[in-house]
């Protein structure tokens, strides 16, 4: 009887773990908050930028890069311009707010994306969305995209060719957004703004500069899952996430 009274609703229970995983039990539990991993050496080669601030006051929407977007999506939704089109079900042009300062960029989409023409609603688009609450933020605060707007082929690494074809969507999304960060979730998504042969594990945890924009390439969700019993990994993306919330001034 007291066991079943101590116990938590199954959800909550769930995210209390998650959060105890990565590091960031604090946000349910301030009293039991964790002191943060120790920064290891290398972490600390790349200061966070000047750019930090304090939290932005929330942006306008622009009509005409509203317009812009809206446009880029019903483009997206009917494109041909590369074999991927032949073979998706609906395009995945992205999602969210406009106005934000955070974007998030994957790869491509899976097969439930592929089906509901979302970012991320399948498994590592669940973790995602909760990685994106732990930073609290809600999701539709955000925008979320890919690098190629279509599934490829048995989720396989999309061609250059794909990526090629696809590139004025992302830079239109990001030219009409102006987001001051963006993560970027694995290497297709990092290889997009700064091509190298450099492995995720180096380059994750530092900010790359984009222009004006600072992107931080961190490990893709789909990545955490299949390596679901490695904790440390979940620990580093928080810590990622956490040096990309001091730069928004959300910590
Ligand atoms: N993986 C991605 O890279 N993007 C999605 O939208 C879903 C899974």
């Amino acid at each position: 009887m007291a066991e079943k009274n101590r116990r938590l609703p199954p959800g909550l229970e769930e995210e209390i773990r998650f959060l105890s995983e990565i590091g960031a039990d604090f946000i349910f539990a301030p009293q039991t908050r964790r002191e943060a991993p120790p920064v290891r050496r290398e972490e600390t080669a790349a200061p966070v930028p000047e750019l930090k601030s304090p939290a932005e006051p929330a942006r306008k929407p622009d009509p005409d890069k509203t317009r812009r977007l809206r446009a880029l999506e019903q483009q997206v939704l009917s494109c041909a311009l590369c074999p991927l089109s032949q073979t998706r079900t609906r395009a995945v042009p992205g999602e969210g707010d406009y106005t934000t300062l955070l974007m998030f960029v994957g790869e491509g989409p899976g097969a439930d994306e592929d089906l509901q023409g979302k970012p991320f609603v399948g498994r590592a688009g669940q973790l995602l969305t909760r990685i994106i609450s732990a930073m609290s933020f809600k999701r539709e605060e955000v925008y979320i995209t890919n690098v190629v707007k279509c599934r490829p082929p048995q989720n396989r690494t999309p061609f250059r060719e794909e990526v090629e074809k696809c590139r004025p969507y992302l830079l239109t999304q990001i030219d009409c957004i102006a987001p001051r960060v963006i993560v970027t979730l694995g290497k297709t998504a990092t290889d997009f703004f700064l091509p190298s042969t450099t492995p995720m594990s180096a380059l994750r945890g530092n900010f790359i500069e984009y222009g004006k924009i600072l992107v931080m390439p961190t490990f893709h969700p789909s990545y955490l899952i299949r390596n679901e019993g490695d904790k440390e990994r979940k620990r580093l993306v928080w810590q990622d996430m956490q040096k990309v919330m001091d730069v928004l001034g959300r910590k």
